[in-house]
């Protein structure tokens, strides 16, 4: 078991720069931060991460739907690591749906993002991806692509009315996971 790092929250400037790309998929560090960022995300009960939040300012980011706590109506897939990602095209769709951010504790938001995407990646055996990414995938990948581009949830928000405290949104949006 790797280390659980831990996560730079807002305010940190490490999360509004601009990532480098990872030129070496292979290189030690990069395969270890990997496995750092997997950790986390588990320990954290996060559905994606992405590396600034770590203070790691890379191009590298994990997705992980699954249900829990915090996301019970997820679907569940295995964690994909995402090197050098890229949004390649997106439909004209727009939802907007709640988001909440490790970096951004206490805090959801009504968040618009594209409902359906087309993504490219490096996977951490150095193979270039491409796949087709549908509603809350699509939105993970959005919120943590941000992240690799020094921007966080809160930027891309309609108004501060759609911010409410993790507090209410338990309370009023999905009261099922008080129980
Ligand atoms: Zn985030």
């Amino acid at each position: 078991m790797t280390d659980v790092l831990e996560i730079s929250q807002l305010g940190n400037p490490v999360l509004r720069l601009i990532a480098q790309p990872v030129y070496s998929v292979q290189d030690d560090a990069i395969q270890t931060l990997i496995d750092q960022l997997l950790t986390t995300l588990t320990h954290s009960n996060g559905v994606g991460i992405a590396a600034p939040q770590v203070a790691a300012s890379y191009r590298l980011l994990i997705v992980a739907s699954r249900p829990n706590l915090r996301y019970p109506n997820a679907p569940t897939m295995e964690p994909t690591v995402m090197i050098n990602p890229q949004l390649i095209s997106h439909c004209g769709e727009v939802v907007k749906d709640w988001e909440g951010c490790l970096s951004v504790p206490g805090i959801r938001g009504l968040v618009p993002r594209y409902r359906r995407i087309e993504v490219e990646y490096t996977t951490r055996d150095g193979k270039r991806l491409r796949q087709e990414l549908t509603d809350f995938v699509a939105r993970i990948f959005q919120h943590e692509f941000d992240h690799l581009n020094g921007m966080v949830f809160l930027d891309r928000l309609d108004s501060v009315q759609d911010l409410i405290t993790e507090q209410e949104y338990l309370k009023r949006v999905a009261p099922s996971t008080l129980t």
